[in-house]
């Protein structure tokens, strides 16, 4: 490195640092739960996405101590070269007879949603083609959407009749729209059902990310697919492994002639190892859990309203939030920050959420309840917001 880009990046750093919005990374003494050990402390945690407490549920956890046993710990090639085994076939089986989104669906399975999200939109739109996107999508479906050379038109959040208007002046080959199926720092949904009519009308191929909503929305946590009842009108499901189901891994259902276009051409899926198939065994399991113990959802959901209640008693603004995903807005970058170094000093371990990740002006602290959550902990993270709110003068 040349020294002049050293003291350019540094200077970037230093201003960032001087504005209050260094990013430092909290390293956990503990397993994911409902309280986590940060720092020596222990803290309430409201920070991850393991929505259903599977991150650390012992029957997933024994399923990855015996995959390892059984099958090792590498996978030792792509899915196409020999890195396919018994736990990826099953789990795929299995994933597309749950989600479900059109009859006779096929599912693929990736080492994480971002992959899977990189893979679909470079498999499947190129020059001649244009991507529509929510300007909220997240960062994988943009950067999936740009390398694939596409035209990469964005559409104004949620808002069917500005993208219709996009849609009715373009004149791309293939027409691809993609959302977010529940935006990660806003927790509201997409209008699904408004977008497939405009994929339908306009000949678009439909792409939801349900990355948020596997194993949240949808009987059972089917999905948005599911939760819309829109069965058939989306061609390409995307969800995580990572958050509700507690491992590590992205999947996408779709009809047959999609999953094994996507498996022949796909690049990240072609090019990259596949993810260990102890962990494959270890989604096995969390699937399992999911699918036949839906009081854990039940509990998700209950505890979300209880919080969402309380922090809207308290006078907090939580924008259209519609999920779990629980954005306390704040809008000045630096105070955000200073919301969650308070909450953390008070044992609430909440994120503080800034530009890049959200527009200028928009910061919040966002807090992302789980079922593992007791009511003490929610009244507990719910007295920390009054507190640290009143102090910085939020509410
Ligand atoms: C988290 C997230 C991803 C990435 O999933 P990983 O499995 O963590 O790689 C993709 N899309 C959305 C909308 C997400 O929130």
């Amino acid at each position: 490195m040349t020294s002049a880009l050293i003291a350019d990046l540094e200077r970037g750093l230093a201003a960032r640092e001087a504005a209050g919005l260094q990013r430092i990374r909290r390293t956990l003494a503990s397993p994911q739960g409902a309280r986590v050990v940060v720092d020596g402390r222990e803290l309430v945690a409201f920070a991850s996405n393991d929505y259903l407490g599977l991150a650390n549920h012992p029957e997933v956890v024994a399923a990855a101590r015996d995959g390892a046993a059984r099958w090792g710990v590498g996978a030792g090639a792509s899915h196409l070269i020999c890195g396919h085994f018994a736990p990826h076939a099953a789990l795929e089986t299995e994933l597309a007879a749950f989600v479900r989104p059109c009859a006779g669906a096929r599912a693929l399975t990736f080492s994480s949603g971002y992959l899977a999200n990189l893979a679909i939109l470079t498999a499947l739109a190129g020059r001649s083609d244009a991507i529509f996107a929510d300007r909220l999508n997240h960062a994988c479906l943009n950067d999936g959407a740009l390398l694939s050379r596409a035209e990469f038109v964005r559409y104004p959040h949620a808002d069917a009749a500005a993208l219709r208007r996009r849609l009715a002046a373009s004149k791309a080959k293939r027409k691809l729209i993609a959302t977010d199926a529940v935006f990660s720092m806003d927790g509201d949904l997409a209008p699904l059902p408004a977008l497939c009519a405009l994929a339908e009308q306009f000949g678009c191929i439909m792409m939801v990310d349900d990355a948020h909503a596997s194993g949240v929305f949808g009987r059972q946590g089917r999905g948005t697919v599911d939760h819309f009842d829109v069965h058939g009108r989306v061609d390409i499901q995307v969800g995580t492994l990572s958050k509700a189901f507690g491992v590590l891994g992205g999947y996408v259902a779709g009809s047959a002639a999609l999953v094994t276009f996507l498996q022949q051409r796909a690049r990240p899926f072609l090019f990259s190892t596949s993810h260990p198939p102890a962990i494959a065994a270890a989604c096995l399991a969390a699937l399992d859990l999911v699918e036949q113990e839906p009081d854990r959802l039940t509990r998700l959901w209950d505890n979300t309203a209880f919080f969402h209640a309380g922090l809207r008693s308290l006078g907090f603004a939580l924008g259209a939030t519609e999920s779990p995903i629980t954005p306390v807005m704040v809008g000045d970058a630096s105070r955000a920050m200073m919301l969650s170094d308070r909450l953390f000093a008070r044992g609430v371990f909440a994120q503080g959420i800034a530009f890049p990740t959200v527009a200028h002006g928009q910061a919040r602290v966002r807090a992302i309840v789980t079922a593992t959550h007791t009511k003490d902990h929610l009244q507990t993270a719910l007295d920390a917001f009054a507190g640290a709110g009143h102090d910085l003068g939020i509410v």
